[in-house]
């Protein structure tokens, strides 16, 4: 390959792994992507091992999107395998749908009660609506105050806790708002337009995306190892935005996660793709992996088990929605203001936000299109 790296990607996950993409296509420049990681695809990264087993090292990823033009982008590199994802909870002896809805209902609450509750909701809200618990708990109706009190002490409370090892009222609002309460009986967990899975797997979809002329990966390769070589690239960075700089603001809080695997031998060993266990100690979640991949030779079953992050002996997997991290984050954002025109952060960790996968690759291609500084450097040649 000839002429010089005038772009350095950090981090070749979903952000930067598009962000390269997008540039050696749309540029026709010259991208130098890295990770320090073995593998492309960042938490995306899946594959099978010597028994056939189709895993998702970082958790269980599905992917779903309500935009077009990021399915038509992402269907140049993959085909698809329909999945529509479907999850319950458990709650007491019961197995009920999550989110919560009508039928939901019926199966917690016998008869009459139920009844009350879904008129009541859907006098209110309307039939149909997806409404936050937040929302319910704001109502001033009894029979529906009441309901939403047993959501949030049977289903929500522990597993906010679980997961993030804080109160509800210490996160921030967004994070209640991410839990609703479906009026229907629509039993999917996601309802965007767009739900499938990558039919060779996401790593297969990374490779497809980064065959190309001007992109040179480097695996294993950590960014502050080859700055220095590539002294005139523009840089985007997707690893995390403290880690920059050397965490000179403090430290930014994170949440991780251990996935204890078990393997099953049939598939579809759980009746949906994934179960939460509110009441359960220590683990939130199992979800039975051959419902999302397909695979047909048994299961994989993943328990997820939150846990306090430590640099450098787990994964900084979760950004944590706190006004306390949000006001950390600041100086951070002041910081990386100043170096743009040279260095651009992006992506879960770069902007310290939670996306989906969907929404890391608009970020990404949001980037690329619009960054009017980008424009003006091709205007100059
Ligand atoms: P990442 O995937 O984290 O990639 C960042 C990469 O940068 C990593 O590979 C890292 O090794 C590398 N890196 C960092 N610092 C450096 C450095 N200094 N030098 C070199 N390399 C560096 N989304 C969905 O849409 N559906 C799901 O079902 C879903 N499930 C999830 C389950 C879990 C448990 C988690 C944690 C996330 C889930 N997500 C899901 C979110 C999804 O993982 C993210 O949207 C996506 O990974 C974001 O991509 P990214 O490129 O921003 O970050």
């Amino acid at each position: 390959m000839s002429g010089r790296i005038r772009w350095l990607v950090a981090g070749a996950g979903f952000t930067g792994a598009v962000v390269a993409e997008r540039i050696a296509r749309t540029r026709g420049e010259r991208v130098l992507i890295v990770d320090r990681r073995d593998h492309l695809a960042g938490n995306a990264f899946d594959f099978t091992d010597e028994a056939g087993n189709i895993i998702h090292k970082y958790g269980p990823h599905i992917f779903h999107t309500g935009s077009d033009r990021i399915w038509d982008y992402l269907s140049q590199f993959t085909g698809w395998r329909p999945y529509v994802h479907r999850t319950m909870v458990a709650i007491g002896d019961h197995l009920v749908t999550l989110p919560f809805n009508l039928d939901s209902l019926h199966q917690i609450f016998p008869g009459r009660d139920a009844d009350m509750i879904s008129a009541a909701l859907v006098a209110e809200h309307g039939f149909g609506r997806r409404v936050t618990i937040g929302k319910l708990l704001d109502s001033s109706t009894p029979t529906i105050i009441e309901f939403a009190h047993f959501l949030r002490d049977n289903v929500y409370l522990n597993y906010v806790r679980k997961q993030w090892d804080l109160d509800p009222e210490e996160l921030s609002p967004s994070v209640l708002a991410r839990l609703p309460v479906s009026i229907s009986h629509d039993d999917r967990y996601f309802q965007s337009r767009h739900q499938a899975m990558p039919v060779e797997g996401y790593a297969a979809l990374f490779e497809r995306m980064l065959a190309h002329p001007k992109i040179e990966v480097a695996l294993r390769t950590e960014f502050s190892d080859v700055r220095a070589d590539h002294p005139t690239a523009r840089v985007v960075y997707t690893g995390p935005i403290d880690a920059y700089f050397d965490h000179r603001y403090g430290e930014l809080p994170y949440r991780s996660v251990r996935f204890d695997l078990s393997f099953a031998a049939r598939k579809n060993i759980q009746p949906v793709g994934t179960i939460s266990y509110p009441g359960a100690a220590g683990y939130t979640r199992i979800t039975d992996l051959s419902h999302i991949t397909g695979q047909i030779n048994g299961s994989v079953l993943v328990k997820e088990f939150p846990e306090a992050y430590a640099r450098g002996r787990n994964e900084p997997f979760y950004p944590v929605p706190t006004p306390q991290s949000a006001q950390m984050l600041r100086p951070y954002v002041e910081a990386a203001r100043k170096l743009r025109g040279k260095v651009w952060f992006a992506g879960r960790l770069g902007d310290y936000a939670y996306y989906n996968m969907d929404q890391a690759c608009g970020r990404a291609m949001a980037l690329v299109d619009k960054e009017p500084r980008w424009r003006s450097m091709t205007l100059r040649r």
